[in-house]
């Protein structure tokens, strides 16, 4: 689950990280007089930020500075009235603007390849490190902390060292991630990330500069919102993906990939190789989606909307295996999907187990094609698939 950079904010701010005090609103009126209580309390300008779920807020036009109140408010009021990479814009952040000298990009992830809590920071911040990553891969540096030990001072340092840092400013850096990977830690988060971690002037300071956190992006791992109510009620529904929404409500797995053959499976390790069998195949899977354990026909016609939101989906195959899973139930809400559904992809059905000869009768007179294999199911899917069945 993604949260908003001002919820974000406050759990760095929470971890007692260098945050700027920031609030929000969701009218013009409303950002004016969190400005207008900034600029009382001594701010030269504000920055007014645009609060949606995606990056790049940026270029997009969704943050901009301000020096009055008035300004603030005009600004936001276009902001608001903006819709970034699709998602319109209902509330925004108001914090005083920092006079960035220089932008560090440093962030906490969780990685399965290394079985740890990757850190990666680069002296090139700002810009989106896939872009830094594509530009001059070596000016990313990374280690991997231990998810039980946390990040070790030495390896902190050995990150700051290697983007350049020394003296005050490293001190502070090496606090910083290692903050970054006690939240991933006790928020159970897969991705914490602060682009930029800005450095500003700081004259009382010896070397004169400091680090503050001027963004926050935070992932939550899905699995373990159960963990954190707190947490789980930073949910955005309305800023989610439709689809993502309905297989959420609907207690479906489902991951969207790009190619042209929709699964519908029950059980992820099923799931997982009928893609390797579709792959196999010569084909390429336009999703993962495993519709869980005993699924009624509505979930299996809810299932059936959201592989065809993807337009790209070419042809469906159906592979259920029968145990507490019931394969007419199944059946039934193909049969009823079907029949709802404004666009017609042709599709293969394999079903076994629990009530199989129950289905491949429904299935026989509904005029479906069926395979007994799953073999068989692929290649069938492959050619339904046609022209449009290799990647796209
Ligand atoms: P993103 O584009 O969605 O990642 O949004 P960011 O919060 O990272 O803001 C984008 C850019 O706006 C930053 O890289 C900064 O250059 C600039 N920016 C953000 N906050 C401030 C601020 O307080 N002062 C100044 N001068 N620039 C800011
Ligand atoms: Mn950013």
């Amino acid at each position: 689950m993604k949260i908003h950079e001002a919820e974000a904010r406050q759990l760095l701010a929470d971890a007692g990280l260098a945050v700027p005090d920031a609030s929000t609103a969701t009218t013009p009126a409303g950002a004016r007089a969190a400005a207008e209580r900034l600029f009382s309390g001594g701010a030269a300008q504000v920055v007014i930020k645009a609060q949606v779920l995606v990056g790049g807020r940026g270029k997009a036009g969704g943050v901009k500075l301000a020096a009055t109140p008035q300004e603030a408010e005009q600004v936001a009021a276009g902001i608001l009235a903006l819709e970034i990479k699709g998602l319109p814009v209902r509330r925004v952040l108001i914090a005083p603007a920092a006079t960035i000298l220089r932008e560090i990009y440093l962030a906490a992830l969780i990685d399965r390849s290394s079985r740890g809590v990757l850190l990666m920071a680069s002296a090139a911040g700002g810009m989106e490190i896939e872009e830094v990553a594509a530009k001059s891969p070596e000016a990313i540096v990374r280690v991997v902390a231990h998810p039980h030990a946390g990040l070790l001072p030495y390896q902190a340092r050995q990150l700051g060292f290697g983007i350049g840092l020394s003296g005050e400013l490293l001190k502070q850096f090496c606090v910083i991630a290692a903050g970054l990977v006690r939240i991933a830690r006790s928020s159970d988060a897969d991705l914490v990330e602060v682009n930029p971690l800005a450095v500003v002037p700081a004259p009382e300071l010896p070397g004169g500069e400091r680090l503050v956190c001027l963004d926050a992006k935070v992932t939550l791992d899905d699995s373990a919102l159960d963990r954190h109510p707190e947490l789980a009620a930073w949910r955005d529904a309305d800023s989610e993906d439709p689809i993502d929404r309905e297989a959420r409500e609907q207690g479906i797995a489902y991951i969207r990939l790009d190619g042209s053959i929709g699964c519908m499976v029950n059980g992820a390790g099923l799931a997982m190789t009928t893609l390797d069998l579709v792959t196999q195949a010569g084909g390429s899977p336009a999703n993962f989606l495993d519709i869980g354990g005993g699924a009624r026909s509505e979930k299996v016609a809810a299932a059936m909307r959201i592989i065809l939101a993807d337009p790209g989906v070419k042809a469906i195959l159906v592979n259920i295996f029968g145990g507490i899973t019931r394969g007419d139930e199944v059946a039934k809400g193909l049969i009823a999907a079907r029949d709802q559904q404004d666009r017609v992809v042709p599709m293969v059905v394999r079903i076994v187990g629990t009530n199989a000869k129950e289905a491949a009768e429904l299935l026989t007179a509904g005029g479906f094609e069926t395979a007994a294999s799953l073999d068989e199911a692929a290649e069938k899917a492959v050619a339904l698939a046609g022209a449009g069945g290799a990647a796209r």
